[in-house]
């Protein structure tokens, strides 16, 4: 039964029937305003930047309880293994019997895809919600006296370090234990790896401090370098469309960087 389960797991992630549930779920989540259609390909790149999110997650278990049936395969496989029932052939010349085209039917009936003149649109969308729902450990580079877990969508226009007023706040990825010791250090007589946060931090404060939030939701892109940021906050310093359409280039262009 382990086996049925992870073979259909494994041929649903690549159905249109899968990927539908994930918009619908995405949107559910607030992750997308507008469900529009579109073309498969770059549905998949849509659908891979959901992969190893709750929103993905959520999805599989819709098509697993709204749309596929897994308990009564698994049922009909134990009988067929059983000797319960056999398997009969039914020849049609190509045709559809009428219960197999009942199925056909109701399965179209859910894939119908999105329209590619759609596809910014939901695409911008997603990135949108997908780097405003990030959260980023904000530390005060000025005083290091000061560092918060913020989401991103929360923080103000110009953040602040409330315990010295500096705007000097840089944006950490890791864990706030792992940045103890380069606070309680003040940024001086640093290990090598809080030597690395340390510049990491100032690099991610200078971008800050002169671009406001916006460089913090750029920031939060995936394997992107804060040269590559600094690039796309100079084309376009506010939080508009084409601001996030350049963030998910220097995205795609990073990730291609890697498979070279
Ligand atoms: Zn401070």
């Amino acid at each position: 039964e382990p086996a049925i389960r992870s073979t259909l797991t494994f041929s649903t992630v690549k159905t249109g029937l899968f990927k539908r549930r994930v918009i619908q779920v995405a949107r559910r989540f607030g992750s997308l305003k507008k469900w529009a259609d579109f073309s498969n390909v770059s549905l998949q790149k849509l659908i891979s930047s959901f992969e190893g999110t709750p929103i993905y997650e959520e999805g599989l278990k819709e098509v697993f309880t709204k749309d596929l049936d897994a308990d009564g395969l698994v049922m009909v496989l134990g009988r067929l293994r059983r000797g319960d029932v056999r398997l009969q052939v039914v020849k049609t010349g190509g045709n559809p019997t009428p219960v197999a085209r009942v199925g056909i039917e109701r399965v179209s009936m859910k894939t119908d895809l999105i329209p590619p003149e759609k596809m910014r649109t939901v695409l911008v969308e997603s990135a949108k919600a997908r780097l405003l729902n990030e959260t980023g450990n904000f530390v005060c580079t000025a005083c290091w006296d000061y560092m918060e877990m913020i989401r991103i969508k929360d923080l103000p226009d110009r953040p602040k370090c409330p315990r010295c007023g500096s705007s000097a706040i840089g944006l950490l990825k890791v864990e706030e234990e792992k940045a103890v010791g380069l606070l309680e250090k003040k940024g001086e007589h640093l290990a090598k790896n809080e030597e690395k946060m340390c510049s990491y931090a100032k690099q991610t404060a200078a971008l800050i401090e002169r671009y406001g939030k916006a460089a913090t939701v750029a920031l939060s892109a995936r394997r992107v370098s804060t040269a590559d940021i600094a690039g796309v906050l100079e084309k376009e310093p506010s939080v508009s469309d084409h601001f996030y359409e350049l963030v998910l280039e220097a995205e795609r262009k990073s990730l291609s960087k890697r498979f070279k």
